[in-house]
């Protein structure tokens, strides 16, 4: 039997039950065409379905072997590393086998790679012909010696002649044309670097340090802690650097795309076009030809979004994850993934260097880090230029309302505008997301209303109830603060846009920008107000935490926090943290350029620890604060969260489904597992589906993915397909 006489398949099946690789008969027709990571058509029971070779063999394991019926593309869409990458995805996060390989291959509905006309000398149509041409006509002869290959507009262009000349010497056949792909650019390169920086005494331990691990050829981790401005680029290039001398490849981790742009055109300054980029906010086009560069090897360096720790690289040498803790990291569908966690399995697989880097490290890598498990800790704590961190300013929030201040601004940070605004220098105004849920605040003391179950927000309803949406727990909204007995609850959460107006108002000459999801849709638009910005077409710039991190605006001497609170009150038990990420992230953009530069935080809290910390820059004193409420409130990283999300189109079945998959679920007698809910999502329906979720705790990662399979496998078993059921381990907003 030949070697290629049947291939293994993994079949785009959605349930978990039937995740299995499949032998098919490889006809005779399609033998050389298939390779690993083609796309192919199969019968399947009594259906068609599409599915990914995933590798061959000589004989089958089965006696009836069906035929592969059709190849759907026989492009590769992954390697063999990806594909083990896959495996590990879907035990890891409980999604078929297929849904990963889905999320991991290359794109290819709609590209296909992009030809020109290039402009070359005839054969034969040689020098001796040269007599009888024209003085314009043999400018363009000679350019089309030098440069073979240039469309006609340039050849033209830059012989300084009009096409119409170059059109009669590819008449008479002197000249001729080709076609050739080539390859789209998304990012050229613009500038080059000549000189570099002298690295200070702690880049050079840190990069070190780094350069230790690429010796030692085993995986390695690495969390770069340095506040804002210590100069963390600086070691991610030259490491980068370090990797390809040694002949392996990088590939550098942005949370947003849209952060990005400046990390990109560093990365092309130093190393041209051996830089891909890849994110999902590329052309089709120009994403299959950055995919297929970094698959035939011509970039060895991959900068990108999430989606781009599946670049095709095959021999990565350095992960680089900057601002480590960003959500942008977890993807939200299925198969529902922490990035910084698959760099580490691939960084396994292909016995990399991982960088880990922020100002504010995940409460769970720093965890990790401290205690030496696995990751080494490197510090950088002072700004390269000398520099102080900003001053920060804390104004209390309730001290503007018992002086009958109700607006968004407090009469300093108004005043601090005024000031800077006269002075011809640069403001950022910054807001939390425009949150999702509402909640409830007592003006007075500041509480908001809480469950007392789960120590998060309760959740505002239309029809004036409140909700905890961990546990379910429920209740009318009360006349008095149950704290102080304060009677001015009210409901909260500031938007950009009225932020916008207030300023409008306040400051009528001012030159105002928003920044945010409603007025950036586009990576271009993104960087056109950005520039503008940076280049002082603008006095105020007000945007959500887009704008908080990464940016460099050297013009911006005072930056305000509207207001702490709207994260610091998030139902969400990460609030704390994202609080303090947030305005550190914050006060970090202040004072880039020559004037010192000047942080407002407004807040009802300012007391709270995450706001001390955050106002200190003290990462340390937040860590031991947060960990102590963590360990007494069973979360993470003391403990593994999942939730299992319903969706359908009755509320009763979906009710119903949750219902029932909560009895299934075998736990065990002590009650180390928890089960909290089903209690609606904060969002309890999106397009008609109505959503239902349980929320589990467990001590250890590997007993909670197995009672999920145990109790997923019983559920589909009673096939109830008119409820949709997700996984989520490891949730990031719950
Ligand atoms: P971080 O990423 O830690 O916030 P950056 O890498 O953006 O900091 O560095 C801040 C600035 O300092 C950048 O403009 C960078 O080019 C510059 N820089 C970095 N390292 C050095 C150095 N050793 N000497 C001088 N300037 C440096
Ligand atoms: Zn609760």
């Amino acid at each position: 039997m030949p070697e290629r006489a049947y291939a293994e398949i993994v079949v785009d099946l959605p349930l978990s039950r039937v995740d299995q690789v499949y032998h098919y008969a490889v006809p005779e027709r399609f033998r050389t065409e298939l390779c690993l990571g083609s796309r192919v058509l199969v019968p399947f029971g009594r259906r068609q379905l599409a599915g990914y070779v995933v590798g061959f063999r000589s004989q089958a394991a089965v006696e009836q072997v069906k035929d592969i019926l059709d190849v759907l593309s026989s492009q590769p869409a992954f390697t063999h590393e990806l594909y083990t990458l896959a495996r590990w995805m879907a035990e890891r996060y409980l999604c078929t086998t297929a849904q990963a390989l889905q999320c991991i291959a290359a794109p290819s509905r709609g590209a296909g790679p992009r030809y020109e006309e290039g402009v070359y000398a005839a054969p034969g149509g040689g020098s001796a012909d040269q007599e009888r041409l024209t003085p314009k006509q043999r400018q363009v002869w000679r350019t089309v010696r030098e440069h073979p290959g240039l469309t006609r507009a340039q050849v033209a262009a830059l012989s300084g002649v009009t096409p119409v000349v170059v059109a009669r010497l590819l008449e008479k056949g002197v000249l001729t044309t080709s076609r050739r792909s080539v390859a789209r650019n998304p990012y050229p390169v613009s500038q080059t670097i000549t000189e570099l920086p002298r690295l200070t005494g702690e880049q050079l331990r840190a990069l070190e340090a780094i350069e230790k691990g690429f010796q030692a050829q085993r995986k390695e981790f690495f969390l770069l802690h340095g506040v804002t401005g210590s100069g963390k680029t600086e070691i991610y290039l030259r490491a980068a650097a370090g990797a390809l001398v040694q002949g392996r490849q990088v590939l550098v981790l942005v949370p947003e795309i849209t952060l990005a742009t400046q990390l990109i055109h560093q990365f092309k300054a130093r190393f041209g076009d051996l830089v891909a980029v890849l994110h999902s906010r590329l052309g089709a086009g120009e994403r299959y030809d950055e995919w297929n560069r970094i698959f035939r090897g011509e970039a060895p360096i991959v900068v990108g979004a999430r989606s781009a720790v599946f670049a095709p690289l095959q021999n990565i040498g350095l992960f680089v994850l900057d601002e480590e803790h960003e959500p942008g990291y977890k993807q939200e569908e299925a198969p529902r993934y922490l990035t910084g966690d698959v760099v580490r399995a691939r960084a396994a697989l292909s016995k990399a260097v991982v960088v880990f880097g922020s100002a504010t490290p995940a409460l769970r890598t720093y965890a990790r880090a401290l205690t030496g498990q696995q990751h080494q800790l490197l510090k950088l704590t002072s700004r390269v230029d000398g520099r102080s961190l900003p001053q920060v300013r804390v104004v209390d929030l309730r001290e503007e309302l018992q002086a009958g201040n109700r607006h968004v601004f407090s009469r300093y940070l108004a005043g601090r505008i005024r000031e800077k605004l006269d002075q011809g220098q640069q403001v950022l105004l910054f807001l939390n997301r425009r949150g999702l849920a509402t909640i409830v605040l007592c003006r007075a003391c500041g509480e908001a209303l809480s469950c007392a179950h789960c120590a998060i927000s309760l959740t505002y309803h239309r029809d004036g109830s409140l909700h905890c949406h961990y546990c379910g727990y429920r209740r009318n909204l009360p006349a008095a603060c149950p704290v102080c007995g304060g009677e001015r609850l009210s409901r909260f959460g500031t938007g950009t846009q009225r932020v916008e107006e207030e300023t409008q108002r306040l400051f009528p000459g001012a030159r105002v920008v928003r920044l945010d999801g409603d007025t950036v849709t586009g990576k271009r638009s993104h960087d056109r107000l950005l520039d503008s910005f940076r280049e002082g077409q603008a006095d105020i710039l007000i945007g959500t935490q887009m704008i908080a991190k990464g940016l460099d605006l050297p013009g911006v001497t005072l930056v305000g926090v509207v207001n702490a609170d709207t994260t610091l009150l998030l139902p969400d038990y990460q609030s704390a943290e994202r609080t303090f990420q947030l305005v550190t992230q914050v006060a970090g953009r202040a004072g880039r350029g020559p004037v010192p530069g000047e942080v407002v935080v407004q807040t009802y809290h300012p007391d709270h620890y995450s706001i001390q910390a955050a106002t200190s820059q003290n990462y340390e004193l937040f860590f031991i604060r947060e960990m102590a409420l963590r360990r007494e409130m069973g979360y993470p990283p003391f403990t593994t969260l999942a939730r299992v999300l319903f969706r359908g189109r009755r509320e009763s079945q979906v009710e119903q489904a949750a219902q029932q998959f909560r009895e299934l679920l075998a736990l065990p007698e002590d009650g180390r597992i928890q089960v909290m809910g089903p209690a609606p999502p904060p969002v309890a329906r999106i397009k008609d589906y109505y959503r239902r979720h349980l929320i589990l705790k467990a001590p250890k990662r590997k007993e909670l993915r197995m009672l999920l399979v145990e109790t997923l496998d019983k559920f589909e078993a009673g096939g109830r397909n008119k409820v949709l059921v997700g996984i989520d381990i490891d949730p990031q907003s719950l």
